[in-house]
């Protein structure tokens, strides 16, 4: 033990002391920098621009007039389509190469998106995106997933991930909904937190190791409309409360970066608010890395949101609000402009040093300046068969099962199916977006061994039959042919439809309505007609209604957008080759007027009767946060407390048994909720608190304890302050309940 503390001790000390020499060459360096090679660090370009037509390959004139002319600091994104891991070494070797026949020799960062497994990189490893990772309510999956990403970033010679994404899911009409972890606090904030270690915690010189990039501060999910980048009226107690605490975590776990909200927050654009980016971000926080804007996002205060009168004043707002890269990125006039407001004193060299000086410290921690190349001890780490077993671990984990009427669920191996819908031959609608192209659509990228869930169905239902009039492509117009539906599907013993959406990303992926699209539901009645068991396939990025066919289906497997397995997952758990284990990370609402969220107040819960027929719904959704099925049962005993009260720094322990009591092996996640009775605001019905994920074998049993104190009791006060208040609070654990009183 001794041993063990004298060593940690230690790792510490030399953790200090390599971030103290550092600091020390960092400034050393910056000392040297001319104002034009500072503000070149600052500056961000997409590879297009020195890139030629032929994907991988560079232009050599243009990468000079990037890194030689305007001494550019970092690259990002990919050229039209994933490229092989040679190509990427190729494309960084050039740009290292250019980068050493500067004055300073300072490396390029490179940076971009692997959203859910390295999207860039051709035959890299895809996993769940959010969304679904949130149903697997499984942290240690989120951080090998991470981990498998960053080794796969690192082995393409890519060290700066733009993710994860930890904007909250409040708004499920938004097109990047799916890249949030849902409408729940506490499992962004975890699950955010623990990619983010993922990523770096074993110190960014590793060769398994990439910078985060936490996005898209702050509020950007929380759009008015769900349209990607338009406005959001976000009061300040509401930011505090849903949105703020996921980068509060993600940033104490260390991440080295933060992307920047296209958007605007009560008419400010957020890349244009001091308040947040420097008061809050900067200071409150005590963040202390980069802060990259986004995509074309600083020209934008001028062109776009009409803040900055001209070019020049739309750079210094946004430096001067605490930007430090401008992902410019397609031309240099970020460089000019802040060379000029530096010029005309609107922009302190003060802060141009400080947006450098982190700049420099984070390609320092990434061992940029040791080696700047793709490195041999990362290339191996790409594409391991340990990848794709993974990458199958974590889809079935997201596997939420929503109906199983009559235990249709799991089928028997060897009946007649049709699989049929859009989704029934589609690989890239069960990836979503960022899939080897940034909207994921594209087929001919995907690996040659990804399986759409009639391949997948055909391989498992052995001795079976198995017919589909659904044709390759979710768009084809063939596939909502419903006539051709009903007379393939006329003789089977069971009915697989798979509706859902195709991929999309960001602005091709708004929508004006959550309803299923029509063409979609004409096929679901269609199948109804043949009064035969329909099982429903649903591999969405969000929740579409399906309020109206959802009564005559027998059963619904929620799927998400999985990545490369998805279609096996689905096989496995339809024929019982899997117990499904997943829950819903978000409330799935029926209709566009009633969406109501789990941690809704009191107000929301009670509706006003006027005469005996109107329904006290209150929240009513469709199926209710935390939903999900499983082919055992699980009992909950009463819970124990260890007391019945707390005082200020005490812990409380909460206790409850949990018995398989079916006669299937399964996973539950034990899911711990509080409610504060009486507050000085409107309490929420129940926030979720802590949960676990165990293991039972049929007719075990196991106790699950959870410590919490009073900090996990909080919520932002009138005052904007996060407190506890005194009194009584519930906790509530599956179907029980108890009470218990904090004392000041
Ligand atoms: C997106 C970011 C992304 C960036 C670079 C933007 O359009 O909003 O999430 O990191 O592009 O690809």
């Amino acid at each position: 033990m001794l041993l063990l503390l004298f060593i940690c001790f230690n790792c510490k000390s030399m953790d200090a002391q390599t971030k103290n020499t550092d600091q020390q060459k960092v400034a050393a360096l910056l000392a040297k920098m001319t104002t034009e090679e500072k503000v070149g660090q600052m500056t961000q370009v997409t590879v297009n621009v020195v890139s030629t037509k032929q994907p991988g390959t560079l232009d050599a004139a243009a990468l000079k007039k990037a890194i030689i002319d305007h001494k550019v600091g970092s690259i990002l994104n990919a050229p039209d389509r994933a490229l092989t891991v040679p190509e990427w070494h190729r494309v960084i070797k050039q740009i290292q190469d250019e980068a050493k026949n500067t004055r300073l020799k300072i490396p390029v960062l490179y940076g971009l998106d692997a959203m859910h497994g390295q999207t860039y990189t051709l035959g890299s490893t895809l996993f769940p995106h959010n969304i679904a990772m949130a149903a697997t309510r499984n942290v240690d999956l989120v951080k090998q997933i991470s981990k498998v990403t960053a080794a796969e970033l690192r082995a393409s010679g890519v060290r700066w991930n733009f993710a994860p994404v930890v904007d909250c899911g409040r708004q499920p009409l938004w097109s990047r909904f799916p890249e949030t972890y849902g409408e729940d606090v506490y499992i962004g904030k975890i699950m955010g937190a623990a990619a983010v270690k993922a990523y770096e915690e074993d110190g960014l010189r590793n060769p398994t190791a990439v910078a985060s990039c936490l996005k898209h501060y702050l509020g950007y999910s929380a759009s008015r409309t769900g349209k990607d980048r338009t406005p959001i009226y976000l009061p300040e107690i509401e930011m505090r409360e849903y949105y703020l605490p996921q980068y509060r975590e993600a940033i104490k776990a260390g991440a080295s970066s933060v992307m920047v909200n296209s958007g605007e927050i009560n008419g400010i654009p957020v890349h244009g608010s001091k308040y947040l980016l420097t008061d809050v971000l900067k200071k409150e926080l005590g963040f202390e890395g980069v802060v990259v804007s986004d995509w074309e996002d600083i020209i934008r205060l001028h062109t776009r949101h009409f803040v900055a009168a001209t070019p020049l004043d739309a750079v210094a707002i946004g430096v001067n609000a605490g930007i430090d890269i401008s992902m410019v990125p397609y031309d240099y006039s970020f460089y000019d402009l802040l060379l000029e407001a530096v010029q005309k004193k609107m922009v302190s060299i003060e802060r141009i040093n400080d947006a450098v000086s982190r700049i420099l410290m984070m390609k320092m921690k990434l061992g940029l300046f040791d080696n700047p190349y793709p490195e041999a001890a990362a290339t191996s780490n790409f594409g391991k068969t340990s990848s794709q077993e993974l990458a199958l671990e974590a889809v079935r984990e997201s596997m939420t099962l929503l109906k199983n009427t009559d235990n249709i669920l799991p089928l028997k191996k060897g009946i007649s199916v049709a699989v049929v819908g859009p989704a029934a031959q589609t690989i890239s609608g069960l990836n979503g977006a960022w899939s080897y192209t940034w909207q994921g659509k594209d087929e001919q990228w995907y690996p040659e061994d990804s399986k759409t869930i009639l391949q997948a169905i055909t391989e498992k239902n052995k001795g079976g039959t198995v017919i589909t009039s659904t044709v390759k492509g979710f768009e084809n117009n063939e596939n909502f042919d419903a006539d051709k539906l009903k007379s393939a599907a006329s003789d089977v013993d069971v009915i697989v439809l798979c509706l859902g959406e195709e991929a999309y990303a960001e602005s091709p992926g708004n929508i004006t309505d959550l309803a299923l699209p029509q063409n979609q539901v004409d096929l679901a009645n269609a199948a109804f007609t043949l009064g035969i068991p329909v099982i429903l396939v649903l591999t969405e990025g969000r929740p579409r209604f399906i309020t109206h066919i959802e009564t005559k289906m027998n059963g619904i497997l929620m799927a998400y957008w999985g990545g490369k397995k998805t279609a096996e997952a689905i096989a496995d758990v339809l024929f019982g080759d899997y117990n499904p284990s997943g829950r819903l990370p978000y409330s799935y609402p029926k209709t566009m007027g009633e969406i109501v969220l789990y941690d809704r107040k009191p107000s929301e819960e009670v509706r006003e009767i006027f005469n005996e027929n109107v329904m006290m719904n209150g929240y009513d959704p469709l199926f209710a946060f935390g939903w999900g099925l499983s082919y055992t049962t699980f009992e909950y005993s009463e819970i124990k407390l260890s007391s019945d009260k707390i005082k200020a720094n005490e812990k409380l322990v909460v206790t409850v048994n949990v018995k398989n009591t079916g006669n299937k092996d399964g996973k539950q996640s034990i899911e711990l909720y509080t409610h504060d009775i009486y507050a000085s605001i409107t309490p929420s019905i129940k926030r979720l608190r802590a949960f676990k994920k165990i293991f039972l074998k049929a007719g075990e049993s196991q106790e699950v304890s959870f410590s919490i104190d009073k900090d996990d009791l909080a919520f932002v006060n009138a005052q904007l302050k996060t407190v506890t208040e005194p009194g009584a609070f519930e906790i509530m654990i599956a179907d029980k309940k108890v009470s218990f009183n904090y004392i000041q």
